[in-house]
């Protein structure tokens, strides 16, 4: 009997929203679900690499970013007894000479929007409950809920694109939880903050070690003010998101001076980050899972827009092939893709984030970035990860 969709896609983040364009583009027959009714909030800093500009542009949505939101010149490290850092796009001659801070509430609705556009159908508000039983080694398809009411779709390829907790990834067992892979994160609105720049702040500071914070900018006195760990540093010292977020405004040496005055425009939200791709496997038979459900996100920065909106378009034309063809070995393609262009970065990153926010490392570091800018620059291209040969473009 003939699925009702070619791919169902669980989940209208940046990973989804992405896959579900590519897909639908093709002229495949692609349904799209989340829980959610867009515009909805989603726990991020807002902040949009270069990078990730440029998937932005493959998906035709930059021109309406340009002029609407804030644009980012680079990133400034500020260290406790290390000084100040600033490093300039452009990262590298291919990528774009800027970035973005777009809150997710827009940024995903624009992005939900372009999927549609590209006809792929998309119920919001419905929540996959469960998946189909397995039949000839394949999932059959979602199960899901809107308004009270529970159905069965079938479809020949499954994408989970539901997040750090994703279901899909939790049902069929490929979501790990080593601490090493998995971080927390909170952000807050705050309106009154002093001097916002055109960078992207980011300030590992020693009174909030082994935390980072960060304080991005949406307008003159508007950011989006946030601090992040890695769960195996809360295990060694009890730390608490929130405690760390309110030390981070009053106790640090140069983060507290910016927002001393300022205050919230709503409570804070936290979400749970899965990086450097060790916290879940990538592809089970017809299924496979994108972005943070694939435990997506750099290690070192936390950004994991750049690759949710990459691992969706290469899960995509694995899945194309896989249709076309008429066999689902063709995504074995996908998980080779991720190994191929993150694989060695992300071990890497996920080695250095060992050290990384510890004053003893970072205070020299950052003293030596900030008085030889093309350590500096290069301190950034690799957090940034826009090495050459890091992008098939
Ligand atoms: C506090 C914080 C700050 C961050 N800052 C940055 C930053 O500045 N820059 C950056 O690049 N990255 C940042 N990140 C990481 C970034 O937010 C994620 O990497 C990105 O959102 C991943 O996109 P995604 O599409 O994979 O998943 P998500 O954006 O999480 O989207 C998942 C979607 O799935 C839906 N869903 C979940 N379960 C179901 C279900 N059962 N049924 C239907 N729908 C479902 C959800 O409603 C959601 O819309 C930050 C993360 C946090 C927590």
């Amino acid at each position: 009997m003939k699925a009702d969709y070619d791919a169902v896609i669980v989940g209208a983040g940046p990973g989804g929203s992405s896959a579900a364009f590519s897909l639908a583009s093709r002229g495949f027959r692609v349904l799209l679900l989340d829980k959610e009714v867009f515009p909805r909030e989603k726990a991020c800093g807002d902040g949009i690499a270069p990078r990730a500009v440029h998937s932005l542009r493959v998906l035709g949505v930059e021109e309406e970013l340009a002029g609407r939101f804030r644009r980012t010149a680079g990133m400034r490290f500020y260290a406790t007894r290390g000084g100040v850092t600033e490093v300039r796009y452009p990262m590298g001659s291919r990528f774009p000479h800027h970035g973005y801070v777009v809150p997710r509430r827009e940024l995903d609705s624009i992005l939900l929007r372009r999927a549609r556009e590209a006809g792929a159908e998309v119920w919001e508000g419905c929540r996959v409950a469960d998946l189909m039983p397995w039949k000839d080694g394949n999932v059959q398809g979602v199960v899901a809920e809107r308004e009270g009411e529970r159905r069965e779709v079938s479809a020949s390829y499954i994408v989970g694109a539901d997040g750090a907790s994703s279901l899909v990834g939790r049902k069929l067992g490929l979501l790990r939880h080593d601490p090493r892979y998995v971080g927390v994160s909170v952000r807050c609105y705050m309106q009154g903050v002093r001097e916002v720049s055109d960078f992207l702040e980011i300030y590992p500071e020693d009174a909030i070690s082994p935390a980072c914070g960060w304080i991005f900018p949406l307008d003159r006195e508007t950011a989006n003010v946030g601090v992040g760990f890695m769960l195996h540093a809360r295990e060694k010292r009890r730390m608490n998101l929130n405690r760390v977020l309110e030390d981070f405004c009053t106790r640090t040496r140069y983060a507290a001076e910016k927002l001393g005055g300022a205050r919230p425009l709503a409570k804070p939200r936290s979400a749970l980050l899965r990086v450097g791709m060790g916290g879940a496997v990538p592809r089970l038979a017809n299924v496979v899972l994108v972005g943070d459900a694939a435990s997506m996100v750099n290690p070192m920065s936390g950004e994991g827009i750049t690759y949710a909106l990459e691992s969706g378009r290469w899960a995509a034309e694995a899945l194309a092939s896989a249709l076309r063809r008429g066999d689902p070995e063709e995504l074995a393609l996908y998980p080779l893709t991720l190994k191929r262009y993150y694989g060695r970065y992300f071990r890497l990153g996920t080695m250095a984030i060992r050290y990384g926010n510890n004053p003893w490392f970072i205070n020299p570091l950052l003293l030596a970035t900030s008085r030889m800018p093309p350590l500096g620059d290069k301190m950034g291209r690799f957090l940034m990860n826009c090495r050459r040969g890091a992008f098939p473009l």
